[in-house]
């Protein structure tokens, strides 16, 4: 549904949704979390859990970048209430009803109706709104209308957020059916072929009575007029409204929507300016207050040319309207901001492979005739993340590729990350959740992943992004889109495979990669185990596999076990009535990988759609029904969430008698609502009834 899908790359984005469960395979042992005294994991609620990460190297910066990254955290923190507001119009409002309630309320605290308003509140915060962070449908409120109504009667009016002359009263008959009717604004985002997508979708970037048709025509007309050649991001930055019959656009910018909140952002930025890591630096931030300033998409454009060109500045961040998930229509963005700098030991990982990726082209076990004669390692940046805001918190991806402007993608480039840091946390917290046990065949096995497992994992991104995507050529003639509805599977498969070929190759062992010949197993093992199995747990019983990654990982682990049955390289074996993986021969498993890469190889190099199709319908979309029933009774006894989000940690300047700053400490012991409520008493700057 993005115009253009790049922002978060679909591999990262899809891994932070499945992560749940890949990760869990690939740790395990009670405490482990605790290991390093850092605490990963915290509450759960719902179906959600909520972790923290490390932001390492944080301390030893020097000080001009500590104090960057403060000052650009402010500003990621500071359009908090944008993503509220753009989510939904009541989500200000409804927000500051349930805070007060929270915060105030004299009755009985332990009531059924309080503890469930309580994780309602919880909810709300983690989804920016009213609505699913991930299935966009309203939430149900387990507490009673009368309860609610009674309680904020009870509490301090001015603190509820009252429309002009408005009374309690007449709030909560404006806003109650919201909340607790079912047929008011069910869906943020409502995809159903047939339905006018704006008018039924809850989302605020839209003014009342606008209509599907109205927008697209508005936008078609926009686009007739502009430059073919270099389109700017149309509609991205402001709401369309009909006013007097006519429609508009409300400009989120300085003095105009969201106004506020964007000053606050365009101060904060102008103090980072001051500490920027390069001139560059310096500019691109510039450039970004001028388009906060005046809300001109060709000034945007600007900014985004100059961001992808800085790379020298090791504290990167962005800041700005971003993603267009939120939107039916696709055009308008979320508003969103991470501060990060360059985790510089992972990074030369990255910069190793790609400098060898030429040996790898030459050794791989594909046809020659498909291997590229001069092959360029993608050399991926990891990044520390050291804030997260708006519509990257506290729910996240684990990658991002930016900017999103196709035509600045094919003239400049994009950058793309990976946010170490984060994958460590879900890594971590995965630790003791009890899939290991659960489905792992035996000990020793176990103890194999527990050691190696989260390295070779991030191994296996690595290989991933960094070569199996960029080896390989067509053969001259071949249209690229010949695989149509198979190509992103097919292309996933590709180089999950070149990833697992080479992960147990001496050469990463000889380039440091992998301590020894043992460590790529635990790979091997998590990821046959999770194709076959365990990646079912997000599938509805009844349903075939539709996701493109899905199918890859279900094909890949399919087709190696239909092949290595004559010689049992792996088998489904039964114990004490439950299903387990076993693997018999790593070395022939290997070979099977190899073999299978060279297939998709040579479907993706000759267009050969048959041959995809078969692939995939064969190895990559059915169930079988009676091991689902089995993964998914087993993996519900063992209360895993299924999503997750994160508690930022805090920055405190240290200040000396003078007031300068003297250092800035990061300090990760605050709760879930404590961050909260403390944002939304501090970064509270929009109006709670909209303009
Ligand atoms: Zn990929």
């Amino acid at each position: 549904m993005a115009r253009h899908g790049a922002g978060r790359h679909p591999q990262a984005f899809m891994r932070n949704v499945i992560m749940a469960i890949i990760l869990s395979a690939t740790a395990l042992c009670a405490g482990a979390q605790e290991s390093d005294g850092f605490k990963y994991s915290d509450e759960k609620f719902a179906d959600l859990q909520m972790l923290r990460y490390r932001v390492d190297g944080f301390e030893s910066l020097p000080l001009q970048e500590k104090k960057l990254i403060y000052y650009l955290s402010q500003a990621g923190l500071s359009g908090r209430d944008i993503l509220f507001d753009q989510n939904c119009r009541y989500n200000l409002r409804i927000r500051r009803m349930l805070e007060t309630v929270y915060t105030d309320y004299k009755g009985d605290r332990g009531s059924k109706d309080f503890q469930a308003m309580t994780e309602y509140l919880k909810r709300v915060w983690f989804s920016n709104g009213i609505h699913h962070h991930y299935g966009c449908e309203k939430f149900k409120p387990g507490f009673s209308r009368e309860f609610f109504r009674k309680a904020l009667l009870s509490v301090d009016k001015k603190k509820l957020p009252l429309a002009k002359g408005q009374s309690v009263e007449q709030l909560i008959a404006e806003v109650f059916p919201v909340i607790f009717d079912p047929t008011v604004m069910p869906m943020r985002v409502n995809q159903k072929d047939g339905d006018d997508l704006v008018l039924t979708s809850a989302c605020n970037y839209y003014g009342e009575g606008v209509t599907q048709a109205d927008a697209e025509a508005f936008y078609s007309a926009q686009k007739a007029e502009g430059d073919a050649q270099h389109p700017i991001m149309y509609g991205m930055n402001s709401r369309l409204v009909r006013e007097n019959g006519e429609l508009k656009e409300k400009v989120w910018r300085s003095g105009g929507l969201y106004g506020a909140a964007i000053d606050r952002i365009i101060y904060w930025l102008g103090k980072a300016r001051e500490v920027a890591d390069t001139p560059q630096q310096a500019e691109v931030i510039s450039t970004l207050i001028d388009f906060y300033k005046k809300g001109d998409l060709k000034t945007f454009d600007k900014y985004s040319i100059l961001w992808v060109r800085d790379t020298l500045s090791r504290v990167d961040f962005t800041n700005c309207f971003t993603e267009s998930y939120g939107d039916p229509l696709g055009m308008k963005a979320s508003w969103e901001s991470i501060v990060n700098f360059k985790d510089i030991a992972a990074t030369a990982r990255t910069e190793k492979l790609s400098a060898n990726a030429q040996w790898f082209e030459d050794h791989s076990p594909v046809d020659p005739r498909f291997k590229k004669e001069k092959v360029k390692g993608i050399s991926a940046k990891v990044i520390t993340a050291a804030i997260l805001g708006g519509d990257l918190y506290p729910s996240t991806a684990i990658g991002i590729n930016l900017p999103n402007s196709d035509w600045i993608r094919k003239e400049y480039g994009s950058k793309s990350v990976t946010i170490g840091n984060i994958t460590d946390a879900y890594n971590k917290a995965a630790h003791g959740n009890g899939m290991l046990s659960e489905f792992v065949i035996d000990q020793a096995t176990i103890d194999n992943i527990n050691r190696y497992g989260d390295a070779c994992d991030e191994l296996h991104t690595d290989l991933h992004e960094c070569l199996g995507h960029g080896s390989g050529k067509l053969l001259p003639g071949t249209d690229p889109d010949s695989l149509k509805a198979y190509g992103s599977t097919i292309e996933e498969a590709r180089a999950d495979l070149f990833g697992l070929y080479y992960i147990a190759d001496p050469k990463l062992t000889e380039l440091g990669l992998t301590p020894n010949g043992e460590a790529y197993k635990s790979e091997y093992y998590t990821y046959m185990m999770n194709g076959l199995m365990t990646q079912l747990v997000r599938i509805q019983p009844g349903n075939n596999i539709e996701e493109a990654h899905m199918r890859n990982r279900a094909m890949i682990a399919h087709w190696i076990y239909e092949h290595g049955k004559a010689d049992k390289v792996v088998e489904l074996v039964k114990k004490d009535g439950r299903t387990f993986v076993r693997i018999n021969s790593y070395p022939a498993l290997r070979t099977l990988f190899g073999k299978l890469l060279a297939e998709v190889q040579r479907v993706k190099s000759e267009g050969d759609y048959e041959g995809a199709r078969r692939l995939v319908e064969d190895y990559g979309v059915k169930v079988d029904p009676a091991l689902h029933a089995e993964v998914l009774a087993r993996y519900k006894k063992l209360n895993i969430s299924p999503y997750k989000g994160f508690i930022n940690p805090e920055y405190v300047p240290v200040k000396d008698a003078q007031g300068n700053i003297t250092d800035i400490e990061v300090r990760y012991g605050e709760s879930y609502e404590h961050q909260m409520l403390r944002y939304s008493r501090d970064y509270s700057f929009l109006p709670y009834v909209n303009e």
